[in-house]
């Protein structure tokens, strides 16, 4: 099917985009990658009545590092970080950028777009919250930065006015002794995983936990800061008794429903199975090792 008629208009700077904004009104969108806008509009759950492109924006595609902080502009393309340096350095970031669907898909889809859809089956929401994330906002007053935890709302939902545009995503760089993996799981590359697990682990003495973050993702209206897990394992050995109470903590923060990707059953076990083989993995990786992890497909 066809989109519904919109009007269609570049924005060559931040301030140009909020203007277009205001004046098209409440139906108006950005449009960014275009790879959950587009699909929605031809099938019509979605009817903007106009597009404000911000891909002429070029300050919006840069990576930089600064102030112990990776800033990704919000034009920044999942395969860019796929390759990118800051990839390299935080595991987490690569697996996550380089399981997200197809190549074509991950040539145009970006981390602003993604942040700013807040699907629950998204995979930047789950990556990003086992880290110290930040969203820039630009509105008509200007800038604001909204931590990753407040953005997120909803299902679908976020902090931003109808008017403000995501510019930048902030990742605290994590210290030394830290790692992190993001897994997910999934039926063919071009879907969303049916469960997916993010772990953040920072190590002392080889095998104690000084810090950790476990976030659950495809298991409930947002992804989910598995606390009580964290609590399990946060101060203490990572020996198989910690690890088991972390995983029995993580199934029962989840909170799945049953649909055509699996049983709520299902989901629950699945989440559990990915923080454990996520925990095992970010551990490693914190000694040192180099392990090669990301999204897993159902036979393969
Ligand atoms: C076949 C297929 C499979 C996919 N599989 C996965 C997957 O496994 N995991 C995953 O995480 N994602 C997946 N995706 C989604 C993909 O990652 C998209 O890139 C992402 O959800 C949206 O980014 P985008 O840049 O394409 O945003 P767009 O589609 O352009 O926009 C999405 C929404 O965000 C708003 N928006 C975009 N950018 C901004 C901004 N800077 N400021 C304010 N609002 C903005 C738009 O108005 C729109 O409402 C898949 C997509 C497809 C088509």
């Amino acid at each position: 099917m066809y989109a519904a008629p919109f009007s269609y208009h570049r924005a060559t700077s931040v301030q140009e985009a909020v203007k277009l904004l205001q004046e098209l009104g409440e139906e108006a969108r950005v449009i960014a990658g275009g790879q959950s806008l587009i699909p929605l509009m031809k099938m019509r759950m979605a009817r903007p009545t106009a597009l404000v492109d911000i891909n002429p924006i070029s300050s919006l595609r840069e990576i930089e590092t600064s102030k112990g902080e990776l800033r990704f502009g919000a034009l920044v393309r999942h395969a860019d970080l796929e390759h990118s340096a800051a990839g390299a350095t935080v595991p987490i970031i690569h697996d996550c950028a380089a399981g997200i669907a197809d190549v074509q898909v991950r040539d145009q889809g970006t981390i602003g777009g993604s942040l700013a859809e807040a699907d629950p089956s998204g995979d930047w929401g789950t990556a990003l919250l086992a880290l110290e994330t930040s969203v820039v906002c630009f509105g008509p007053d200007g800038q604001r930065t909204v931590p990753l935890e407040e953005f997120i709302q909803d299902a679908f939902t976020t902090a931003l006015a109808h008017d403000e545009i995501v510019t930048a995503v902030h990742v605290k760089v994590p210290p030394k002794g830290s790692a992190g993996a993001h897994l997910a799981f999934k039926r063919s590359a071009p879907v969303y995983p049916t469960a997916s697990a993010s772990a953040q682990l920072t190590l002392e003495d080889h095998n104690r936990c000084k810090e950790v973050r476990i976030v659950l993702g495809c298991v409930g209206l947002t992804a989910i800061r598995a606390k009580e897990a964290e609590a399990a394992l946060r101060g203490k050995l990572l020996d198989e008794k910690n690890i088991r109470a972390a995983v029995e903590a993580a199934r029962a923060a989840a909170d799945p429903q049953s649909d055509m990707r699996g049983s709520a059953d299902y989901k629950r076990m699945l989440a559990g199975a990915l923080v454990k083989r996520a925990i095992g993995i970010a551990a490693r990786r914190a000694r040192g090792e180099s392990v090669e992890a990301g999204h897993e497909y159902v036979g393969r």
